[in-house]
């Protein structure tokens, strides 16, 4: 099954210039969505991890079902100010300004073995800094799995000098 047929492209959303992958048509595919988390999950199969991390919003359905799929814990990872309880956060660069990311201070345990979920790696900056905040609270960072790339933006080979194993399911060209 080819998944990136099933990813809608909407282009000049949101600004002029860049082409928005939509996975909303994936998710309400039932054999594509199975697919995705199918392939997201298999290279860690036999592998131990006790928790997913899903990074806001589109993390937490992919990351969401691929954490049962592995029976391991959910941690949302989410805009700043939006957790009830006790958070850590990271600062990280946008073009114009910056943006923050937090988690539960308690989420998870000292050396607790993570594999962080999201749609579509870009730049890696939202990536980088998820990986920064869980580090942080102590994660062992097992994977980075997305399921889409955009290899020329170089998000991908950042994380992977960051010591993080990536792995992708499509890939497309440009932005
Ligand atoms: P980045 O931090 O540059 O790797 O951007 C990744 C984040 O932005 C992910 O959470 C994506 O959901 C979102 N994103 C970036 N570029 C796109 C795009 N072309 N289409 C859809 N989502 C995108």
């Amino acid at each position: 099954m080819d998944l990136s047929g099933v990813i809608r492209t909407i282009p000049d959303y949101p600004k002029p210039g860049i082409m928005f992958r939509d996975i909303t048509t994936l998710l309400g595919d039932a054999r594509a969505f199975r697919r995705a988390v199918d392939e997201l999950v298999q290279p860690f199969a036999g592998t131990k991890v006790d928790k997913v991390a899903g990074i806001e919003a589109r993390g937490f359905i992919l990351g969401g079902a691929a954490a049962h799929q592995l029976s391991a814990g959910f941690i949302p990872v989410r805009k700043r100010g939006k957790l009830p309880h006790r958070t850590i956060g990271v600062e990280y660069a946008l073009e114009y300004g910056t943006d923050a990311i937090e988690m539960h201070a308690d989420a998870l345990a000292q050396g607790e073995r993570v594999m962080l979920v999201d749609d579509l790696i870009a730049t890696g900056g939202t990536a980088l800094a998820a990986v920064d905040l869980l580090r942080k609270a102590g994660a062992e960072i097992v994977a980075a799995a997305f399921v889409i790339d955009l290899p020329e933006l170089g998000g991908a080979e950042r994380l992977r000098a960051a010591g993080v194993p990536v792995s992708t399911l499509v890939a497309f060209d440009g932005h």
